[in-house]
């Protein structure tokens, strides 16, 4: 029986809208459902990367981002005690700050004005299978009449976010918490140095900012650990570990946020994507796939992603033949993981380096240090090197640098340089593990 739709897409939130946004322009007749289309204020994905940017306008969707008073960042700066670095993205390449609610918003309405679209209101329930245990569509509870109707398609797509109901029914994926981002907007805030990210790592732990609009500054401040923290916890922590750390230029805006009180909190996952291949369905964006948030490379994931699924997809003649679907389905599962490793890896070991004061030290004197190694581990963070062995080689010269930096101050130190080659094999080798193979690092090394 012929469907009325191609691709079922549950979940119009970044990924889901925007890969709508692309596919159905070409045709494809898309079911577009989620509970909510109204505007929301997250701290969420509020700066892209140049790899998410240069992704978007490889798909033809760069103009998603005009309009909105999003902002262009240059590059990122490190700021610890007195000193400060900045690096700018290779080869005049930039990202964007901006308010996320506001861009998904333009993202649903390009995606909704094509005839291809069907959206629906409603809040998806259960994938519905046939005999052979094959996924034909979603059940979903209607927003409106609270019925429970059902859209059937060859190809559903599950992108629900990271509380997704399905990762369960397409994979064997295990979430961790790292540590939750406590986020404040700062208005009026003049930062270190404007059209950058900054990294803060004189504090105990980490915080990050960046501009979201012209006179908003989106500050993420890590509170470590994987239980939600109480109130009066995370006042105490803010009181301890931030307020002292905040440079002069930024204090006031930082005072007054912190009066008007209204942070928002948000948990920071770590999931590797492993997904069991089930004929009619296939993952994307959170559901499938989380890194801790520091380095900002989850919409560089999710936008990279859409270009591969829909690459294969556009390259069937119609959507008639459920075992090519099947094999798309496998192809884009293989190829992803090749594309993302980096950005996996990259920003739980950069989180797990910041959390760790030899390294953190280390990780500040290496980027000070400039040259060939600044560039290739910025191209690493900016999503614009997947090199699985420009990585490798980063991190380790990294673990090196420190090792010989602690020793060549004072002999005595050789306990402590032991101890960063250690933590360094520590944090990397369980994340590789997840998301390396040897062949990926051999071949990154042949194509350098
Ligand atoms: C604190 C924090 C900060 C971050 N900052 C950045 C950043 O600066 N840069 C960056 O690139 N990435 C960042 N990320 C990651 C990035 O935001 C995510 O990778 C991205 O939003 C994932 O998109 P998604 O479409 O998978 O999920 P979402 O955008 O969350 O969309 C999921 C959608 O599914 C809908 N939905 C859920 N359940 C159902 C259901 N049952 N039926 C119908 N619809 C449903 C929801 O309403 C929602 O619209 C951050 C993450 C965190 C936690």
């Amino acid at each position: 029986m012929k469907s009325e739709f191609d691709i079922c897409i549950i979940g119009a939130g970044m990924a889901g809208a925007t890969i709508a946004a692309y596919l159905a322009p070409k045709g494809i007749r898309i079911a577009l459902i989620d509970h909510c289309y109204k505007e929301k204020k997250r701290i969420v994905g509020e700066l892209l990367q140049p790899g998410a940017v240069l992704s978007l306008e490889q798909m033809g969707l760069g103009a998603l981002l005009d309009g909105f008073d999003a902002q262009t960042v240059e590059g990122y700066s490190l700021l610890q005690g007195d000193e400060k670095i900045t690096i700018p993205y290779p080869n005049k390449y930039t990202g964007m700050g901006l308010h996320n609610g506001r861009f998904l918003q333009k993202i649903r309405a390009s995606a909704l004005q094509n005839e291809s679209v069907t959206q629906i209101h409603g809040k998806a329930l259960q994938l519905l299978e046939n005999e052979q245990h094959e996924i034909i569509g979603v059940s979903y509870r209607e927003s409106l009449t609270s019925e429970i109707k059902s859209i059937h398609a060859p190809l559903t797509i599950t992108s629900d976010g990271f509380f997704s109901n399905f990762r369960d029914d397409l994979s064997n994926n295990e979430k961790t918490v790292t540590s939750y981002f406590i986020g404040l907007i700062l208005k009026d805030c003049e930062m270190p140095f404007p059209k950058h990210g900054h990294v803060f790592l004189s504090g105990p732990t980490p915080f990050i900012c960046y501009p979201i609009s012209n006179n908003e500054v989106r500050l993420l401040i890590d509170f470590p650990g994987e239980q939600l923290p109480r109130k009066f916890l995370l006042q105490a922590h803010l009181d301890a570990n931030v307020t002292p750390y905040i440079p002069k230029c930024m204090l006031d805006s930082y005072e007054q946020a912190m009066q008007e009180g209204g942070f928002k909190v948000m948990p920071n996952h770590y999931m590797a994507a492993k997904p069991i291949i089930r004929k009619g369905a296939v993952m994307l964006g959170d559901a499938l796939n989380m890194r801790h948030p520091l380095t900002g490379g989850g919409l560089t994931a999710v936008f990279s992603d859409i270009q591969i699924l829909s690459k294969h997809l556009l390259a069937m003649p119609d959507f008639n033949n459920t075992d090519l679907i099947h094999k798309k389905i496998e192809a884009y599962y293989r190829d992803r993981q090749h594309a993302n490793a980096n950005l996996n890896i990259l920003a739980n070991a950069l989180y797990g380096v910041m959390s760790n004061d030899l390294l953190k030290t280390a990780v500040f004197k290496y980027l000070q240090c400039g040259g060939a190694n600044a560039q290739e581990s910025i191209a690493i963070l900016a999503g614009l090197n997947r090199n699985h062995y420009s990585l490798i080689k980063q991190f380790f010269s990294l673990a090196v640098f420190g090792a010989y930096d602690l020793i060549r101050e004072n002999i005595t130190n050789l306990p402590k340089a032991t101890k960063i080659l250690f933590d360094a094999l520590t944090i990397i080798k369980p994340l590789a593990k997840n998301e390396l193979s040897v062949a990926g690092i051999v071949s990154g090394y042949f194509k350098k």
